[in-house]
């Protein structure tokens, strides 16, 4: 819980590339809003990512990492840069770390069709999809990542599912569904995306799923083949609410879900443990556009207010999610009338969008 209501600390880590543009851009947004909202938002900016690395010898200083934990939550714009690599040749990626260290096992993705912005199916409906999927970012299919076992002859990974992170799992889902159907004035459903007729631990996941769903009588829950959830995806998305799914189900379906609505500019995400949460886009640091204000900072901008309405969750206090749900409606009233990115074919910077989005605060 938060100690001090109506305040809280950020931690910022604005990364590489566009990461650092959208978090520019987010910032300018967040201080009208805190202003408008009467709460405190102190931010905190720490160094990492792959120019630090280059720099310092350090892609995530030990000291940031502190400053993270200690923070009440943690924005992130993108890390990582093509040509700078670890001395091992892998992937500067401290996000990574950051998950791990801080247990964040639950990746949450929302996929909505957002007012204005363009939506890959023709079906009237389409403008219905508002879901969440979330993706179990622990174990799953990533358990035996760089330990999985090859000679000559074969490759060998693990697929680990827990009752301990499954419950913990379940149970945020349920909660998000009780959370969404008070916002939305509608029930609730939790379906889980599993392969529970092939695999034996998905069977167990399945069993364990259904022992916290009975601790929600008020939530509809159900399950869904994942290869019929890629199916239904495209078929009829409008009709599902919240999905907690598998780790590398998770990764494949969230890409799905960008795609249906308007791409990575448009796609939030958060990471979040028992304590601790980092909020960011889904997208990377585009090496392709950075530098130049074109990089569409809405995903960053939609992060934030998921960032806060968990700490009004956590109790920070009713203004947070008063503001999360202003800053949701900004963007969207932007795009409804008529802001346009370069993303989606339109000619509106990242400065223009910040611009647009605090205009529409307090209005
Ligand atoms: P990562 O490896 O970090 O997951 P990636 O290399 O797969 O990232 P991104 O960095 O997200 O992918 O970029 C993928 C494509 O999407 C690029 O062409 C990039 O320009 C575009 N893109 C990503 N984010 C945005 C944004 N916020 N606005 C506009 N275009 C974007
Ligand atoms: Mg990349």
């Amino acid at each position: 819980m938060i100690a001090q209501s109506n305040s809280v600390r950020v931690a910022v880590l604005p990364g590489d590339g566009i990461g650092t543009e959208v978090t520019e851009a987010a910032l300018a947004v967040l201080e009208p809003l805190a202003r408008r909202h009467g709460i405190g938002i102190a931010t905190e900016m720490l160094p990492a990512g792959a120019f630090h690395y280059k720099e310092t010898g350090e892609a995530f200083p030990e000291s940031s990492f502190r400053a993270a934990e200690k923070a009440d939550a943690i924005l992130l714009g993108a890390m990582g840069w093509p040509g700078i690599r670890y001395a091992d040749g892998t992937e500067i990626a401290p996000q990574l770390d950051l998950r791990f260290r801080l247990n964040l096992y639950a990746g949450v993705r929302p996929v909505r069709a957002i007012p204005g912005v363009p939506v890959a199916l023709a079906h009237p409906r389409a403008r219905e999809i508002d879901l969440v999927l979330i993706r179990e970012s622990t174990e799953g299919l990533f358990h035996s990542r760089g330990k999985g076992m090859v000679t000559e002859d074969l490759a060998e990974e693990t697929l680990r599912i827990t009752r301990a992170t499954t419950e913990k799992l379940s149970r945020f889902a349920f909660r998000l569904a009780e959370r969404r159907a008070v916002q939305r004035g509608r029930k609730g459903r939790v379906t889980l995306v599993d392969k529970a007729n092939v695999f034996r631990a998905f069977a167990f996941m399945r069993t364990v799923f259904d022992g916290v769903a009975r601790e929600f009588p008020a939530v509809e829950s159900g399950h869904h083949y994942v290869d019929a959830m890629a199916l239904d995806l495209v078929r009829r998305p409008w009709e599902f609410d919240v999905l907690p799914t598998e780790n590398m189900f998770g990764d494949i379906l969230s890409d799905l879900g960008a795609g249906l609505v308007g791409g990575m500019g448009f796609s939030p995400s958060a990471d979040i443990g028992d304590e601790h949460a980092v909020f960011q886009p889904a997208h990377g640091t585009a090496p392709d556009i950075a530098g130049q204000g074109i990089a569409n900072p809405s995903a960053m901008l939609l992060s934030a207010a998921m960032m806060l309405d968990w700490l009004a969750a956590r109790g920070a206090g009713q203004g947070f999610a008063d503001a999360a749900a202003e800053l949701e409606g900004a963007v969207d009233k932007a795009f409804g009338e008529g802001l346009r990115t370069a993303d989606i074919g339109g000619k509106d910077g990242t400065a223009a969008v910040a611009k647009a989005v605090a205009a529409r605060i307090g209005r």
